[in-house]
């Protein structure tokens, strides 16, 4: 099976200061990728980098098979020229963040239907449909008329779930989506991502939730200052890790 996702060599500097050193990614569709490591070694400039919120310096992309065509931007940094291209490309790579990043002025259902609206030029009754049909698979559809200051953490994450998912995107990409969430609040988020997994939905996944990579990821990838320093199936890597940094890793979140 061909990757949907295939990226080769990304590298990434901030003035003289490299923070990805030749990172390489292959997601085939149904693959939950989690992404691990500590603070500052790089996690959120990669998926930064795969749908080009941020530009790598260095590498290239493959997606459904088909090679991007890259550009030097003004800055010295690869872009997608095309902006329809980079447009597509943005929505079939859908974003959840750490901070929700919802529209604090708009309904939990405003924010879903926005981006079909605008991206994808749907109409208004299309888009509401839609982002019913969301809000109810993420389980807030009795708090779709709330504006995000009235949700709670897990109600606004999810929100921001449904959102990416109203894109309809071929593959969905998490910035440690609970970490900003009270403990009690971290499982309804967990189990609506359990359940995209279950349905084959492709997932890159940065995340401190050890048991979540072990038990639904079957694949992680463990980042340390730039480098992938080990990966590979999540029930080997995590409980038998090989290099020194990933078991001080691991230790330290005992
Ligand atoms: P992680 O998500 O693993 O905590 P990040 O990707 O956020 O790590 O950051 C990796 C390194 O890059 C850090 O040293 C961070 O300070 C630096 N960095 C991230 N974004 C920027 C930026 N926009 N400008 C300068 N340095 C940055
Ligand atoms: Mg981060």
């Amino acid at each position: 099976m061909t990757a949907m996702l295939e990226v080769t060599n990304i590298r990434k500097r901030f003035g003289s200061v490299e923070v990805l050193k030749g990172i390489s990614l292959s997601a085939r569709r149904g693959d939950v990728i989690s992404m691990i490591g500590a603070s500052g070694s790089g996690k959120s400039t990669f998926l930064r980098c795969l749908n080009f919120l941020e530009l790598p310096c260095e590498g290239s992309y493959r997606f459904q098979g088909e090679k991007l065509d890259l550009r030097k931007a003004s800055s010295g940094d690869l872009t997608v020229h095309d902006p329809k291209k980079l447009a597509s490309m943005r929505s079939q790579l859908s974003m959840v963040f750490q901070q929700f990043n919802l529209w604090g002025h708009m309904t939990a259902r405003e924010n879903v239907m926005l981006g079909p609206m605008r991206v994808q030029g749907i109409s208004r009754a299309e888009a509401a449909e839609r982002a019913d049909a969301y809000l109810a698979k993420v389980g807030v559809s009795h708090r779709r008329d709330a504006f995000p200051a009235f949700l709670s953490g897990g109600e606004q994450q999810r929100v921001a779930i449904a959102r990416a998912l109203a894109m309809e995107p071929e593959i969905m990409l998490f910035d440690e989506p609970t970490s900003a969430l009270d403990p009690e609040l971290v499982g309804e988020v967990l189990r609506v991502m359990r359940g995209l997994a279950e349905e084959g939905r492709t997932m890159i996944v940065v995340t401190h939730e050890m048991a979540f990579a072990r038990d639904v990821g079957n694949h992680v990838i463990f980042l340390s200052q730039g480098v992938i320093e080990e990966q590979g199936d999540p029930r080997d890597v995590l409980s038998n890790p090989s290099s020194e940094r990933l078991q001080s890793f691991l230790s330290s979140r005992h």
